[in-house]
């Protein structure tokens, strides 16, 4: 089957803005983009989308993501007021509830959970996701399959589970099991190898919490194994103190140290990286993930032109706070723009380039994050016919300023098409919310009740906890 589409216009970070031209996909891959008239190839087999209004670009690739997170966290981690919290959010609210949704949840709940969180991602232009969670709630795997989107499994590993001391602060018991075996298993069953759609890698929690030699256990195998790493660099403060104190440098150059600054790593946030820290990961080949809406609930400015200047590769990740990766981009557009105190900022071609073509080479894909002869076409397409964008003076610009998740229209994966004229086609969306939304609302109930919730926020839930 052939389908031709034949957008108002075509975009990708490597060939720029293309108008009058028919994108055609066959067999799963991009056959080629061609411009549209007489010398046309006749594809007289070929199913056609006619689409004048329309944008179409590759499919957004969320950098670093925590699926589970976000549902598990909505409305509670938000607007947190002074004294709420007994020490950092982290360790004090995401890391318990995270422990009881790990205690309690089903392996059915997780995935109905997992979809519909992914169900979000898809909807807003997401067709790859680099999602870091317990590896007890690998059925995120499962359920990616089910709806056709693409997936980097890292589930943690840490060198102990984490505790937390009275005032808030993180402490790691260092004989644990590490969850090294159970990632395995998951690879062994899952991994569908380099150019799979379903990928399995490790991710070490961070610089702090996984001792030397787990750090190099996991270079080493995921060397073998060909896969990736995602790990939290300079995400917090206490990180960065921690590992100062037990190994005398700072979170970048101790991960250096431990082999795991090249290409296949993907470092999530950098947030307290210096520049020189930042020029260091750029030479080395790894990439950096930035999640602007995780550190705003924080009241923080994510970097992005710091990170931007020293030219690293970025990408741009939802973390747990949403998966609607528009609204992510906008965000992160806005915030280097606020940041640089200049109107600058990181223009929508570079934003988009991020979240597609930069993504895809940081996860040693060539072959992803463009439209073009050859390329796996996993492709979005977004309509900018409604009023919202008129006129349409930069179809890029448009998206990224005034777009909106509800206008798109195609998102393919490997050619199956999973989203046309803004339906979901490969699951029934109401049902997933329901199944999602009871799964999470019976978590919540189960950590108010082990006070795993800090009474101030629990009292703020719009709905009986009890
Ligand atoms: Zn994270």
């Amino acid at each position: 089957m052939t389908l031709v589409i034949q957008p108002g216009w075509v975009w990708d970070a490597d060939h720029g803005l293309r108008t009058g031209h028919s994108v055609i996909v066959r067999d799963g891959v991009v056959a080629d983009v061609v411009p549209n008239g007489p010398g046309q190839a006749p594809t007289l087999d070929a199913e056609r989308i006619v689409a004048p209004d329309a944008l179409l670009l590759p499919g957004f690739i969320n950098l670093h993501n925590h699926a589970l997170s976000a549902p598990l966290f909505r409305g509670l981690a938000d607007d947190i007021a002074p004294g709420d919290l007994p020490g950092h959010i982290v360790y004090s609210l995401l890391m318990p509830l995270g422990d009881v949704a790990a205690q309690v949840m089903t392996e059915e709940e997780i995935g109905d959970a997992a979809e519909m969180a992914l169900l979000e991602g898809l909807r807003s232009g997401t067709t790859a996701l680099l999602d870091v969670y317990r590896v007890a709630q690998w059925p995120f795997i499962e359920r990616a399959k089910r709806l056709g989107l693409r997936s980097w499994s890292c589930p943690y590993l840490f060198s102990a589970p984490v505790g937390m001391t009275p005032d808030g602060k993180p402490t790691y018991s260092p004989t644990a099991d590490t969850g090294f075996e159970a990632i395995l298993r998951l690879f062994e069953r899952f991994d569908e190898g380099p150019r799979g759609v379903t990928r399995v890698g490790f991710g070490p929690h961070g610089p702090d919490s996984c001792t030397p030699e787990l750090l190099r256990a996991i270079d080493s195998k995921a060397r073998e194994l060909e896969t990736i790493i995602s790990i939290h660099a300079a995400q917090n403060l206490i990180e960065i103190e921690k590992v100062r104190a037990a190994h005398g440098r700072g979170s970048i150059d101790h991960i250096r140290e431990m082999g795991l600054l090249r290409p296949g790593v993907v470092l999530a946030h950098g947030m307290f990286a210096t520049d020189e820290e930042f020029s260091t990961i750029a030479a080395s080949g790894a990439a950096l993930a930035s999640c602007p809406l995780a550190f705003a609930r924080s009241g923080r400015f994510v970097p992005l032109a710091r990170m931007e200047a020293a030219g690293l590769r970025l990408g741009i990740g939802t973390d747990g706070v949403t998966l609607d990766m528009l609204h992510e981009l906008r965000t992160a557009s806005a915030f280097a723009k606020t940041q640089s105190g200049t109107p600058h900022g990181l223009a929508a071609a570079l934003i988009l380039r991020a979240a597609t073509r930069d993504a895809a080479l940081a996860l040693g894909r060539d072959d992803l994050g463009l439209v073009a002869k050859g390329a796996r076409a996993d492709l979005i397409m977004f309509d900018l016919g409604s009023s919202r964008y008129q006129p349409v003076w930069d179809p890029l610009k448009s998206l990224i300023t005034n777009g909106s998740a509800a206008d798109l229209s195609l998102a393919m994966v490997e050619g199956h098409v999973l989203l046309r004229d803004g339906r979901v086609l490969t699951a029934d969306a109401a049902a997933v919310t329901r199944r999602g939304r009871t799964a999470i609302e019976r978590v919540w109930r189960e950590a108010a009740r082990r006070g795993a919730i800090p009474g101030s926020i629990a009292a703020r839930a719009a709905f009986p906890l009890h």
